[in-house]
């Protein structure tokens, strides 16, 4: 790519926003078993996709289907059935095919993990497709012809054969992962999580802290700096919230407090 054309892309990137998962379709080829199908959907579903089209299916039922693969009825409703393979992929403007083994023909090779941010790339200009093969044989060479790559998911080489759903559901996920979904801040917290300690309250935790460790003499052979300074990096490390902080805080006042009424009495 040169210079000019990588500014227009950037240009391109920016004004697209975030990825259109909405243009990326999973295609079965001849899938052989409804289970399967069923488990297909299902990921799809975990995962926030919804185009499917299936090729000449040795079995298709939408009342098991969704018997399976429970509140699934729109991804089944709106999947398109075709009879060639060609048809399918027609208007697709990538198509990654998946394998578990290499073939000895050249091919545009790549990890699961490699290929999702290019099919999501794609899916901003139209539909993008990863395309999956029959239970017993897999895609063929011509199926892998009409393909711009393959992705294959890394497994122990003695049995890489991944189950038809299985195999959908982990090249989803990298591509639900890839879309900038899964964001860690969005992790479920719990209810009592009290947000992010401020600097104020980590410097009175410090402050409580050295006051009771003081007063226990624990600085006598020690510098307090260098302790209070390890302190400082192990609970930054941490990262208190607030009522974590003030845990550690109490610890240090009730130390000061149990001495002075100790030293009363
Ligand atoms: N016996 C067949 C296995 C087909 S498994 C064969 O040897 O090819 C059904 C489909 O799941 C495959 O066509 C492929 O689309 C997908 N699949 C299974 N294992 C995979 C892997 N390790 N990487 C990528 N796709 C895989």
């Amino acid at each position: 790519m040169n210079e000019a054309e990588g500014e227009t892309r950037d240009g391109m990137d920016e004004m697209a926003g975030s990825p259109d998962t909405g243009n990326l379709v999973v295609v079965l080829d001849e899938p052989q078993n409804l289970v399967n199908i069923a488990g297909v959907i299902r990921a799809m579903k975990n995962m926030g996709l919804r185009s499917l089209r299936v090729v000449n299916p040795a079995e298709w039922d939408a009342w098991r289907i969704t018997g399976i693969a429970h509140r699934s009825d729109d991804v089944v409703e709106s999947a398109r059935h075709f009879t060639s393979l060609q048809e399918a992929l027609s208007d697709c403007v990538m198509v990654v095919g998946t394998s578990a083994r290499p073939r000895a023909a050249q091919r545009n090779y790549g990890w699961a993990r490699e290929w999702a941010p290019r099919l999501l790339d794609a899916a901003r200009t139209g539909p993008a497709a990863i395309l999956f093969g029959r239970e017993d044989r897999g895609l063929s060479n011509e199926a892998l012809d009409l393909c711009d790559g393959v992705a294959i998911i890394p497994t122990d080489p003695d049995y890489s054969s991944l189950n038809l759903a299985q195999a959908c559901l982990i090249l989803c996920y990298e591509l639900f992962l890839s879309s900038g979904e899964g964001d860690p801040d969005e992790l479920p917290r719990g209810k009592r999580w009290a947000g992010n300690a401020t600097r104020d309250e980590m410097e009175q935790m410090f402050q409580a802290l050295e006051g009771g460790l003081a007063r226990i003499d624990f600085f006598n052979a020690r510098s307090p700096e260098a302790v209070m300074r390890t302190f400082r990096t192990l609970l930054a490390r941490a990262g208190p919230d607030r009522q974590e902080a003030g845990l550690v805080a109490a610890v240090g006042f009730e130390i000061q407090k149990y001495l002075a009424r100790a030293l009363q009495q």
